[in-house]
């Protein structure tokens, strides 16, 4: 599979990857994924991490007894755990010169809704992260999370993540290689799919019932991870993360099953945006400026005659033109202070009004919705 075009990755790793349950943590494994990191790092991809095995470490130093774990044991095990698995993933990727940034997340936190502003501090600081070249790495806050941990969270966690980040590509390394039209476990006539279009009602027959979740490599909550990445618009692989250099063997041709992102998942997004009742500021436009947005493009600080209210980067802004109409709402690129610091000003000015290089966009145009009139 070619993973050039992907410019933003999100790889999960399940626990069984990362750990023996003898032998504790898979040092060599997990450094030869890290050597293929370095490599998408230096093909130009940006790679974030979402990576189980808090419980499976942390039980073993505790040497908790070898049977299913009470929801308290598993969160001490998470806690204990959550320090080595950490302190691995640094050492690992620091041998490939590269930076780990640890973020704990609970599932809420990626929601949107409720918890807004943790989910906007989330992609704030994991969008920083990324800028500083770091690799973020990110669990569930197990050892505080209020409902049971189940097995498998950790899938739809990473589709929060790439959803939330609007990653290109999100691999799910696995104990299996993909998605089987039968269990493949004595069945000799069960075939890998290598290519959803669609998740239809078929397709979620073939990963099965919840009944029988854990002997089918979790592959029910795989597809509800690969529904919540494709709607929004983010391509979804299931491969095999068993082999040393597990990515480059996915580049090479092993097998795997994709899930193509939906065409219409843009508008998801855009939806959510626009469905933002309340917004932090407005920003008030030219006619360039309005014009070329209805053209597809993003909203350059060269477009902005001004800026009011309180918002930080991430937040959701009311878009106007200068005679007072509402154009749409926007994810505004800068805290309100650097907004206004730059309004009005040419793309090579930037760097010298800010103090360092900021991105182009004062909205990007996938994160703005338009109203009807002005699509
Ligand atoms: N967050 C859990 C851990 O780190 C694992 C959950 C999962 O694998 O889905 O141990």
């Amino acid at each position: 599979m070619q993973l050039s075009s992907k410019k933003r990755i999100v790889i999960k790793i399940g626990s069984a990857l990362l750990v023996d349950r003898e032998a504790g943590l898979k040092e060599e494994w997990l450094n030869s994924l890290c050597d293929d990191i370095a490599k998408l790092v230096e093909n130009g991809a940006q790679v974030l991490l979402v990576s189980s095995g808090a419980i499976a470490l942390g039980r073993n130093v505790l040497n908790l007894p070898n049977r299913a774990l009470k929801l308290d044991e598993s969160q001490a095990a998470a806690a204990v755990g959550q320090i080595e698995l950490g302190r691995a993933w640094a050492q690992a990727l620091s041998n490939q010169s590269l930076v780990a940034g640890q973020i704990l997340l609970t599932l809420n936190d990626t929601e949107g809704g409720a918890g807004r502003r943790t989910y906007l501090n989330a992609r704030d600081t994991i969008e920083r992260l990324l800028d500083l070249n770091a690799i973020p790495v990110v669990n569930e806050n197990d050892s505080i999370a209020t409902s049971e941990i189940r097995y498998g969270d950790n899938d739809r966690l990473a589709a929060r993540v790439a959803t939330m980040m609007n990653a290109d590509l999100l691999i799910l390394l696995s104990d299996i290689d993909g998605l089987y039209t039968a269990p493949p476990n004595g069945n000799p006539d069960a075939k890998l799919v290598s290519v959803v279009d669609d998740i239809t009602p078929e397709i979620e027959a073939m990963a099965g019932s919840a009944g029988s979740e854990l002997s089918r490599g979790g592959m029910v909550t795989k597809v509800e991870a690969a529904k919540i990445a494709t709607r929004a618009g983010t391509d979804m692989v299931i491969t095999s993360g068993t082999p040393n250099h597990p990515i480059a063997a996915l580049q090479a041709g092993e097998p795997a099953t994709l899930f193509k992102a939906l065409p219409t998942s843009g508008s998801a997004r855009k939806k959510w945006i626009s469905g933002q009742l309340q917004t932090e500021g407005e920003v008030v436009l030219d006619d360039g400026a309005a014009n070329a947005l209805q053209k597809g493009k993003s909203l350059l600080p060269a477009g902005v005659v001004s800026v009011s209210g309180s918002f930080s980067r991430g937040d959701v802004v009311t878009l106007k033109s200068k005679s007072g109409a509402i154009l749409g709402q926007g994810l505004v690129g800068y805290d309100m202070s650097e907004a206004d610091l730059i309004k009005g000003a040419k793309s090579s000015d930037l760097e010298n009004l800010l103090g360092y290089a900021g991105r182009p966009a004062l909205i990007h145009r996938d994160d703005m919705a338009l109203n009807p009139s002005h699509n």
